[in-house]
């Protein structure tokens, strides 16, 4: 097996030659800028890059590999990465851009390399809205193959749950089109399974008629947090599904990048994405306006496009480790606990500690059945951290309250990809790991959350 150490220029010029895109070494001009991604926590160093150009480089960048055994990872935004790519070919998607909607189907089809804001831009002009998460700026493909939780989750269920084809190289440097009806266990295994299965080329999802929303945050006062946290624990119970919110304790530093009202200070920051009409969502959000005195109220009625104000997610590259634990409740004890942890009087290293409440259309299972679980869980609590080796405390003193299991989506560090098995039911774990032995026996997806070939009857 060739572990890519001994990969030279003859046969990186030789994959070059069948490429639309770059092929790239470590020294070339643009290989540490095409390197780079969202979350520098990761140095990827991979033997050799291909930024491709569409789906049938992909192709031969994939059986490039197969055929010498190296190892592959992929990275489109480098919002998500879960161990560092350390030998073998990255494969770098970032050029391949394209979003397509059917207003009529309501559906849109998107290339490997699409961020969220592409198409809920692309989607707005027809009075439709993917599924997209928080930050419009993450990748639309390794978003939605890790479920994707997103700002209408409760009333609309999970991007996963959506995905109607699958295009994808196989690690074999095979084309499928995985659907319903086609390649049924790959399709049941990639929405979930995330980049285990080979290099997604395409995907095609359904939209959901939505044009404005009534949302935003509201900030209070660190000192506030105990209130805050409480009245929001109450609330959430009675809420309709068009409602879908988050809380997070904000920890961030005193930098020019963040809003001067946030720098260096705890602030109680309640996120709201409600679908109803804003005189109902402003009757809704009274009782958490009254929870305590708010430093900045940002509620309105707001186009669909604006969805990302709503949590003002970061949009500069920093270095951040992301761990996560699914809550089955979260009761009065519950919010006790994670105040000690993170609240005011807590000795605290997380920028942010964020509880989002789930329910609805995620806690049931979709019409096409796939791997993404957690459909018990009640709240998702993720923690996110500058570089440090101090344990999560956060998440692990709350394993009382968990379902036991993560969400793989909000574990991103070089650490997290052993963690992979914890994103599952033991059940749902196995039957990927069956599939992963059919698709990829060898194991060279393993630059992820990587879930091990387990051939059947294990
Ligand atoms: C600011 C921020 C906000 C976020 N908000 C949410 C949210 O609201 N809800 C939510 O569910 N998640 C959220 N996430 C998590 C995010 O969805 C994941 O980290 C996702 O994996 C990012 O995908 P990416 O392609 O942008 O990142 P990358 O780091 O480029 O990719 C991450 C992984 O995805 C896989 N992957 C990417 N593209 C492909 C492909 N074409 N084929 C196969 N595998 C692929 C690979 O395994 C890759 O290692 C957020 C992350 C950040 C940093």
């Amino acid at each position: 097996m060739t572990t890519g150490k001994s990969i030279v220029r003859p046969a990186a010029e030789e994959l070059s030659e069948r490429l639309r895109g770059q092929v790239l070494l470590p020294g070339d001009d643009d290989f540490g800028l095409e390197l780079e991604g969202f979350n520098q926590i990761t140095e990827h160093s991979p033997d050799l890059m291909a930024v491709v150009a569409g789906a049938e480089d992909v192709r031969e960048a994939v059986g490039f590999a197969a055929a010498r055994g190296m190892p592959v990872a992929v990275q489109a935004t480098g919002h998500g990465p879960s161990t560092a790519a350390d030998c073998g070919l990255l494969i770098n998607t970032r050029r391949m851009r394209g979003v397509r909607i059917d207003p009529d189907a309501r559906t849109a089809r998107v290339a490997a390399g699409a961020q969220w804001f592409e198409v809920i831009e692309a989607a707005a002009e027809h009075g439709l809205a993917p599924l997209n998460g928080s930050s419009p700026l993450t990748g639309v493909i390794g978003y939605t193959l890790g479920g994707g939780l997103g700002l209408m989750a409760r009333r609309y269920g999970y991007a996963a749950d959506r995905v109607t084809a699958v295009e994808i190289v196989t690690p074999d440097g095979e084309s499928h089109r995985a659907t319903a009806d086609r390649d049924t266990d790959l399709f049941w295994a990639v929405r979930g399974g995330k980049g285990n299965f080979g290099v997604v080329t395409a995907l095609e999802f359904g939209l959901v008629p939505v044009s404005r929303l009534y949302g935003g945050g509201l900030y209070f006062a660190g000192e506030a947090a105990a209130e805050v946290m409480h009245a929001w624990r109450d609330w959430t119970p009675a809420v309709p599904e068009d409602l879908t919110s988050s809380l997070a304790l904000l920890r961030l530093p005193d930098v020019e990048a963040i809003p001067p009202f946030l720098r260096g200070r705890l602030t109680v920051h309640v996120r709201i994405a409600h679908l109803g009409s804003a005189e109902e969502g402003k009757k809704l959000a009274e009782p958490l306006r009254a929870a305590g005195p708010l430093v900045a109220d940002t509620l309105a009625d707001m186009p669909y496009t604006r969805c990302g104000e709503i949590h003002n997610d970061p949009t500069e590259p920093i270095p951040y480790s992301e761990r996560s634990m699914m809550l089955r409740e979260l009761d009065g004890a519950a919010t006790d606990a994670l105040l000690a942890l993170a609240g005011p009087s807590a000795d605290c290293i997380d920028l942010t500690v964020e509880l989002r409440q789930l329910g609805g259309a995620v806690g049931r299972p979709p019409e096409v059945p796939n791997a993404v679980d957690h459909r018990d869980a009640a709240f998702a609590l993720s923690t996110l951290s500058l570089p440090d080796d101090r344990p999560p405390l956060v998440v692990d003193g709350m394993a009382a309250w968990g379902t036991g299991r993560r969400y793989l989506n909000f574990l991103a560090s070089p650490d997290t990809a052993d963690l992979a098995e914890s994103g599952y039911e033991p059940a749902t774990f196995a039957r990927l790991a069956e599939i992963k032995a059919k698709v990829d026996p060898r194991n060279l997806f393993r630059f992820n959350h990587n879930i091990a070939p387990r051939p059947s009857g294990f």
